[in-house]
C-alpha cells in the first residue's frame, strides 16, 4: 500500500469525533434548529473535504482520494440522515423518505469501497433501515426492465461495455455509474425490494380520490415532491443506476 502522504490516522480521527458529534444531534427529540445549524456545519467541512480530494487526485494518490470519498459520503449520509428528521418535523414526508433512502445509497457506495474501518459503520446501515420499518407505513415500488440502447461509464465516458472500470467501485475517489441514456422500456412491475427506493407509489385511489400514501391526505402528492419526476403517480428515476 501506497504510504499516505498526510496523516490518515489523523483525518480518520477527525471524521470519526465529527461523525459522533453529528450522530448525537440526529434524533427526532433534538431541536430543528440544531440540527440545521448541524446541517451547515457537516456541508462546510465537506468542502474542505472535497478540495483535499481535489489535491490528492492531481498528485495522483488513488488511496488517499478513495478515503475522502468514504469519509465524505459517510459524513454526506449523516446530512441526509439529519434532513430527513427536519423534514419530518416540517410535514415535508416525501422529501424525509427521499432523504432516507439518500442516506442508504449514500452509505451502500461507503461500505462497499472504504479502505480503513470507519467507527461510525457499525450498525449505521442497520439504523436507517430502523427508520423504515418504525416511521414509514409499508410502500410499494415499481421495477422497471427494458433494454439499453446507449450507456456509458462515468469514470472514462466510453460505451459502459468497452471499458474496465465497474460499477460501484472507486476509481480516484470518484464512484463508476453506468449512465444509461437510451432505453426500451419494456415493462414496469411492482416489488418489495426494488433497485431504487425512490421508484415508488405515491398515491392510491379510494373512492375515486387520490390518497398520499404517506400522510393519507387527499391530494395528488405532498407538495414538496418537485424534484422527482413523473406527475402520473409514480416517480421514477432512471438517468443514474449505480447498482
Ligand atoms: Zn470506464
Amino acid at each position: 500500500m501506497k504510504i499516505f502522504l498526510e496523516n490518515p490516522n489523523l483525518l480518520i480521527k477527525e471524521f470519526n469525533e465529527m461523525a459522533a458529534i453529528s450522530q448525537g444531534k440526529a434524533f427526532i427529540t433534538v431541536g430543528i434548529e440544531i440540527q440545521k445549524q448541524e446541517i451547515e456545519t457537516i456541508k462546510n467541512y465537506r468542502t474542505e473535504l472535497i478540495k483535499l480530494k481535489k489535491d490528492f487526485v492531481t498528485r495522483k494518490l488513488e488511496n488517499e482520494a478513495n478515503l475522502i470519498y468514504c469519509i465524505d459520503n459517510s459524513l454526506l449520509a449523516i446530512q441526509f440522515e439529519l434532513q430527513m428528521l427536519v423534514n419530518i418535523k416540517e410535514d415535508k414526508m416525501s422529501e424525509a423518505w427521499g432523504n432516507l433512502v439518500n442516506a442508504q445509497v449514500t452509505y451502500g457506495t461507503v461500505i462497499k469501497n472504504y479502505p480503513f474501518e470507519l467507527q461510525s459503520e457499525n450498525g449505521y446501515i442497520e439504523r436507517l433501515e430502523s427508520y423504515e420499518k418504525l416511521l414509514f407505513p409499508n410502500l410499494y415500488f415499481q421495477s422497471v426492465g427494458g433494454i439499453i440502447k446507449k450507456s456509458h461509464c462515468s469514470i472514462c465516458e466510453q460505451n459502459y461495455n468497452k471499458c474496465d472500470h465497474v460499477k460501484g467501485k472507486l476509481y480516484n475517489g470518484e464512484i463508476c455509474c453506468r449512465i444509461i441514456t437510451e432505453m426500451d422500456l419494456e415493462e414496469v412491475s411492482l416489488v418489495e425490494n426494488p433497485a431504487n427506493k425512490h421508484c415508488r407509489v405515491l398515491t392510491i385511489e379510494q373512492n375515486g380520490k387520490k390518497i398520499d400514501i404517506l400522510t393519507l391526505r387527499e391530494g395528488s402528492t405532498t407538495a414538496n415532491n418537485s424534484k422527482l419526476p413523473g406527475k402520473s403517480g409514480f416517480s421514477a428515476s432512471l438517468t443514474e443506476i449505480c447498482f
